[in-house]
């Protein structure tokens, strides 16, 4: 019933499903009320927002694990700014709820710096608690928008091909479904206990040319904390489960395979960095010098990349570590280059448009058999607010097999394995690889920053550890406990204190 009703709502809308999907026992008639006295409203408000609130909760927690910055960590980490941090995740999707275009604003990287920005000026190094408490905010809100990004631009346009039943694009109900199937797949969830700094969000929308009242606000994010315990309340229904499952096998079944791109349970390393960034520019960092939040490859990892255009899964998508002018992304500004020194025919998709960070690189024509790829990233490349890209960043991938493990593994005692162990990320990239690597991704903290090649043959070998475990996972979902995630867990990969 809820999802007939949530079925109204059209593509732009996905967030507001979101918040009525959440709408459990007594607040349900609350949310069909607010719904659909507002869909209009919310239908105007612009592009797709399509994780689930428990989602986006524990894409943040995971996220903090696999922060590098030790300060930055230790202040997320710490129960009251952690708390900060939750409620920042699900803020957002709190304007969808109650049908305000705050919810579409506050996705997105210039809404984001206005509150930086004040923060920065307010506040300042060293941090005061409430410094702190907003900072931890700023870094849950931003975790929400990439994350959507990253699952709407990698998962979802999978899902709208591989399942059966998928409205093919058009905005259905996958959001709560996956939302739901990864709750199951992951376990209990409690939202934070409601905080939203009102006042000073209502007064930066105002600033952003949107009037708001703190009072909306509020009830926005009272809203999403009920979405979440509705999710909590449905991940041990197994009617549901299974009815979810026939529905969309596909995107129900991924959520917590790793080598899938954009999989929730992928999520982590690429949002930490993002946060890494976010904390730079705290400090005073305004440049665009930060290296890709991640490069990602279908088959989590660089090699065996599927040759056939006609499927998503011939793309190879990256991140960038600062929301994009969309007029800067052309065949000058990401090169694709491959055997013989030519460039291959590619669209180059910005998801979502101007001020976006996740690209798809779309082959116009298959790529070559047994061939290896070059990406190359630089100006005029540039920030919706006009930064080029300084240096250059480069990844690689190929669509040949990938080296033997015992050969990779064997060579990294040897130095000469330093360049080829990241070969599929040029020293420029750092991070990039982090995420291409399943379980391994963020967990192998020496993979980021392109230092040293040791680590290839870990990642590899976690790789096919975790493709093995996704593999028997997707088919016996239900009827076994280990899932990848445990798989990681139990190598101790995923979860750092
Ligand atoms: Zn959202």
């Amino acid at each position: 019933m809820v999802f007939e009703l949530i079925g109204t709502g059209g593509r732009e809308s996905s967030c507001a499903g979101t918040g009525l999907r959440g709408a459990g026992k007594e607040a349900l008639g609350l949310f069909a009320g607010l719904l659909i006295g507002t869909a209009g409203v919310t239908a105007a408000t612009g592009s797709a927002r399509a994780n689930g609130n428990y989602t986006h909760l524990w894409v943040a927690q995971d996220a903090v694990q696999h922060v590098e910055n030790a300060e930055l960590q230790e202040l997320l980490a710490a129960p009251e700014w952690y708390e900060a941090m939750r409620n920042g995740a699900n803020f957002p999707d709190g304007g969808y709820a109650v049908g305000d275009g705050y919810g579409e604003m506050g996705h997105w990287e210039p809404f984001q710096t206005l509150y930086l920005e004040w923060i920065r000026d307010t506040y300042g190094p060293p941090w005061s608690d409430e410094g702190k408490r907003h900072v931890a905010f700023l870094l849950g809100m931003a975790a929400h928008g990439l994350t959507d990004q990253l699952f709407d631009g990698m998962y979802l346009e999978r899902h709208y091909v591989f399942d059966e039943n998928s409205t093919g694009g058009e905005w259905g109900n996958v959001d709560g479904v996956t939302d739901i199937c990864f709750a199951a797949a992951m376990g209990p969830m409690q939202p934070p206990e409601t905080w939203v700094p009102a006042d000073v969000m209502a007064e930066l929308f105002a600033e952003a040319g949107h009037e708001v009242t703190p009072q909306t606000i509020e009830m926005g994010q009272s809203l999403v904390a009920v979405a979440v315990m509705y999710t909590d309340d449905k991940r041990t229904d197994e009617a549901t489960l299974d009815k979810y499952m026939e529905l969309y096998p596909w995107a129900c079944g991924h959520v917590d395979d790793p080598t899938v791109p954009g999989s929730p349970i992928s999520l982590g390393p690429p949002v930490a960095r993002y946060m890494e960034v976010l904390w730079g520019r705290l400090h005073g960092n305004d440049g665009f010098d930060q290296p890709l939040l991640g490069a990602w490859f279908s088959k989590g990892m660089p090699y065996e990349q599927p040759r056939d255009a006609g499927t998503p899964d011939s793309w190879v998508s990256f991140a960038m570590p600062r929301g994009l002018d969309k007029g800067s992304l052309t065949d000058e500004s990401v090169t694709v280059v491959g055997p013989g020194g030519s460039a291959h025919p590619v669209t180059l998709q910005l998801y979502y448009g101007n001020d976006s960070h996740l690209v798809n690189i779309r082959p116009k024509e298959d790529w070559a058999k047994e061939a290896d790829y070059t990406v190359t990233l630089s100006a005029p490349l540039a920030t919706w607010n006009g930064l080029a890209l300084e240096g250059t960043r480069t990844f690689e991938f190929s669509t040949g097999a990938a080296p033997a493990i015992g050969d990779v593994r064997g060579s990294d005692d040897d130095g000469d394995a330093a360049g080829e162990g990241n070969s599929a990320v040029g020293d420029d990239t750092a991070g990039a690889g982090n995420s291409a690597s399943g379980c391994s991704a963020g967990g192998v903290g020496g993979m980021r920053g392109g230092s040293g090649g040791a680590n290839l043959g870990v990642v590899l070998l976690l790789a096919s550890l975790v493709a093995g475990a996704a593999a028997v996972g997707r088919l016996t979902r239900r009827g076994t406990p280990w899932t990848a995630k445990q798989r990681c867990a139990s190598l101790d990969f995923s979860h750092r204190p």
